[in-house]
């Protein structure tokens, strides 16, 4: 039987399974960003446009929501599309200004486009963001440092468990040949993701001269791994959240909106609470408070 570990989690008696559906508004921007930027490549990313109305009326129908990670060039790109997001009471947060993974700035690069961004949330929402997440899923070593700094409360980039939050490490130490380290644990929650459920990985073809991703998934396929990670979740934790990642230039073409839209009636059926990342970081911070 697996076994989760909850040393000091205050456990519930009646079953909470959290479900936060999560959508990083891209656009233009992560093609930018690779250096993809014939029209073509482009157009890839304007059609995130079409996408987010599309699942903003799905969530509206279904009474759900939702957490936007926004990156600040979208906001200051497509204006209307994001107040769109704020006017249905989603939650907005951090998703860097450029979408230039941290892993690849200098600490100074990586802060002043993290100000930037919040400046840009600040303008759209009246509030900086509360959670942050990093392009492509790869902090630097500054990052968690950077964020507590700023005032976040969360991140949602890294791998490290799947239903239960925790809290994320400073100073890990990895060299080669020598045992793990971990470093000490920080006041930041972390919500944990995978790209096993992430739409991108699943749906999308992309041609580089390196590589080739190929994407282009049977839907129900899909659908069933997802659906499978929430059966899972119910049969070993009596409170825990699962966190799909969502792009709308991706989930929002065609037949991939009739999977979500299965995807959310199932998950429903099941018993799934839906929230925001926002609110199910204020449940855990209650269950198992941050000690010094
Ligand atoms: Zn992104």
């Amino acid at each position: 039987m697996p076994v989760a570990p909850v040393s000091t989690f205050r456990e519930t008696k009646v079953p909470r399974h959290i479900v936060c559906l999560t959508f990083d508004f891209d656009t233009q921007s992560g093609f930018i960003a690779r250096g993809m930027t014939t029209p073509t490549q482009l157009s890839r990313g304007e059609f995130g446009l079409i996408g987010a109305r599309r699942i903003l009326a799905l969530l509206k129908s279904s009474g759900i929501r939702a957490t936007w990670f926004i990156p600040g060039f979208t906001i200051e790109s497509h204006a209307g599309a994001c107040e769109a997001v704020v006017q249905d009471g989603h939650e907005v947060a951090h998703h860097s200004w450029a979408h230039i993974p941290p892993a690849q700035q200098s600490r100074e690069e990586e802060e002043a486009d993290l100000v930037r961004a919040n400046d840009a949330i600040a303008r759209l929402t009246g509030r900086k963001a509360r959670g942050y997440r990093s392009p492509s899923w790869d902090l630097s070593e500054n990052t968690i440092d950077l964020l507590l700094a700023h005032g976040f409360l969360y991140d949602s980039s890294l791998m490290g468990a799947d239903y239960w939050p925790y809290r994320a490490r400073r100073g890990d130490q990895a060299e080669l040949g020598k045992p793990y380290r971990f470093g000490e644990e920080t006041a930041l929650i972390e919500m944990p993701i995978s790209w096993s459920l992430d739409d991108y990985p699943h749906f999308e073809f992309v041609r580089t001269k390196e590589s080739i991703l190929p994407g282009l998934m049977n839907t129900e396929l899909v659908l069933e791994n997802w659906i499978s990670d929430f059966v899972y979740m119910k049969q070993i934790m009596k409170w825990g959240v699962i966190t799909y990642t969502f792009h709308p230039f991706v989930i929002g073409r065609a037949g991939r909106m009739l999977l979500l839209e299965k995807l959310i009636k199932k998950l429903k059926a099941g018993g799934a609470i839906f929230t925001t990342l926002e609110n199910a970081v204020a449940e855990y911070d209650k269950r198992a408070p941050f000690k010094q």
